[in-house]
């Protein structure tokens, strides 16, 4: 599917089975000289075939065109090394480009993830359901690296990369000031909230978050382009939303924690999830991995804003409130 939602400027859906997302929103733009081409979809035939049929219809020949990457997840990246041509540009974070070039499996985040709680037995199913795991790129092909600010000239269209991390700490947004348009990436997204996970003891990716999610406040903006779902023209509304969400959550993690000494997991285990399930041991493997990793982003901003501490013992780490 296929439609032109600014002059020259078309969104294909590209189906993710068996995803609560449904679909991506790759976005593409045409032009005389060269298309732009922005995020993907996974590495898998469903996403390929729906990607060439809509570039198809469009016209767009992949040995004309560039590819913009929101951030590294598989349903964005996925599929990268499939439509690249020799010719084409990769455009892509520093921070992420490190990471991807520097991956080594996902052995430190089971690690990590062990630490707080998550069983070990189910952790294995877990990581093989996880989509960057089953329909992640097969290859990296060379990616040309963009720091905040820079311009993208692509057509009638001159936008400029705003980093945006916290989704992913090396997420990038593009913003096109003339028609007032941001594509977002996964930065913003309508009906669902986007999963804001840590697993490392350093970062602070929820801090980051709700600072980038400040940071697009400030822009005049009319549309709002996501990378799932519908469009979205009320950013501060919707902003508002996410940041009321969070403080909400972080509510709700304070008030758990009113027993004190509690893995990441079991705090995980009584947050307030949308997804319908009869109670949390009902929840998918893969669902509790990313609501363990959403904890954990919550427990870090408390960490740090002196509200929650903890303790390592036996490997394994508890929370509880500062007194
Ligand atoms: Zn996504």
């Amino acid at each position: 599917m296929c439609e032109e939602i600014l002059p020259n400027l078309f969104r294909i859906k590209i189906p993710l089975p068996e995803s609560p997302l449904k679909y991506l929103n790759s976005y593409v733009i045409r032009d005389a000289r060269r298309n732009l081409i922005i995020d993907t979809g996974l590495n898998r035939k469903e996403c390929l075939d729906a990607m060439l049929n809509g570039l198809k219809k469009l016209g767009v020949e992949l040995a004309r065109s560039d590819i913009f990457i929101t951030h590294l997840h598989a349903d964005h990246f996925g599929l990268v090394a499939k439509l690249a041509s020799d010719s084409s540009d990769i455009l892509f974070s520093r921070p992420e480009k490190e990471l991807m070039e520097s991956w080594e499996g996902f052995d430190s985040m089971v690690g990590y993830a062990g630490g707080n709680g998550f069983p070990k037995d189910q952790l294995k199913a877990a990581l093989d359901r996880h989509p960057g795991n089953k329909y992640g790129t097969d290859w990296i092909p060379e990616l040309k690296v963009l720091e905040d600010g820079d311009p993208i000239d692509v057509g009638d269209y001159h936008f400029t990369c705003v980093a945006t991390p916290g989704h992913t700490m090396g997420h990038i947004c593009l913003y096109e000031p003339t028609r007032k348009v941001l594509i977002a990436g996964d930065h913003i997204l309508i009906d669902i909230t986007p999963n804001i996970q840590c697993w490392s003891d350093t970062q602070n990716p929820l801090k980051h978050y709700l600072e980038s999610l400040d940071k697009v406040y400030k822009l005049d903006i009319d549309l709002v382009l996501p990378g799932h779902r519908r469009l979205i023209e009320d950013h501060h509304a919707r902003i508002n939303e996410l940041k009321e969400h969070h403080k909400k959550r972080l509510n709700e993690v304070l008030d758990i924690l009113s027993s004190p000494g509690q893995h990441a997991f079991q705090i995980a285990s009584q947050m307030t999830w949308d997804l319908v399930a009869k109670s949390w041991d009902h929840f998918p493997v893969a669902q509790k991995w990313f609501a363990t990793g959403e904890a954990i982003s919550h427990l870090r901003l408390l960490e740090e804003e002196g509200k929650v501490r903890r303790k390592t013992d036996g490997g394994l780490t508890r929370f509880s409130l500062s007194n």
